[in-house]
């Protein structure tokens, strides 16, 4: 069994949304089916399990971030937190603003989430651009957190995210690809 390819047949794809010309990879079914569900928790798993890889945290990209990277959390026994939207989280935070191909977006995180010199896994769903990512990594980092791992379910590699990253030194497991 191919994991990578077991996976990418749950992944749906959405033509023209949200906006026209847009190929939406919808993960949804990947958690609808518990077998499936399983297979793409424990490929993460299994992967930052190696002692060398283990973070102390894991930190979550709102909003399909926090599923994976929750369940991924708890299962290496390590705790879990948010970057939200802005506007959400209610105590001090730290803000970090990325261009989007029309407009811009903000990201948030409390000041005491990490601790300075904390190994941190970041997690979201999919990376497109990077700019998503890579906002996240800023926040963390400017509480003196280590990302040492950045993870995604899907990586869309045309769209330049995961080189972006590569050329900030910052690992990334990507389990499936979409051209
Ligand atoms: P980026 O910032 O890398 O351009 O975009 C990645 C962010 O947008 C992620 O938080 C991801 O959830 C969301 N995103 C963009 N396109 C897609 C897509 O086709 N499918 C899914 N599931 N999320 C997407």
């Amino acid at each position: 069994l191919n994991v990578s390819e077991f996976l990418r047949e749950h992944i749906r794809t959405v033509a023209d949304w949200p906006s026209a010309g847009v190929q939406f990879r919808d993960i949804t079914p990947l958690l609808q089916n518990p077998q499936v569900f399983r297979v793409l928790i424990d490929a993460f798993v299994h992967h930052y399990m190696d002692p060398t890889l283990r973070p102390d945290v894991v930190a979550g990209l709102d909003a399909r971030g926090f599923i994976i990277g929750a369940v991924v959390a708890y299962e290496l026994n390590v705790g879990f937190v948010p970057i939200r939207k802005k506007g959400k989280l209610p105590f001090t935070t730290v803000q970090e603003t990325y261009e989007l191909e029309y407009g811009s977006a903000t990201v948030e995180l409390h000041t005491d989430a990490v601790t300075r010199g904390q190994r941190v896994l970041l997690i979201d769903d999919l990376i497109a651009t990077g700019g998503t990512m890579i906002a996240g990594v800023k926040l963390l980092e400017r509480l003196g957190a280590v990302v040492t791992e950045c993870a995604v379910i899907v990586d869309l590699p045309e769209l330049g995210g995961s080189a972006r990253l590569k050329a900030l030194g910052k690992p990334l497991l990507t389990l499936v690809d979409f051209e």
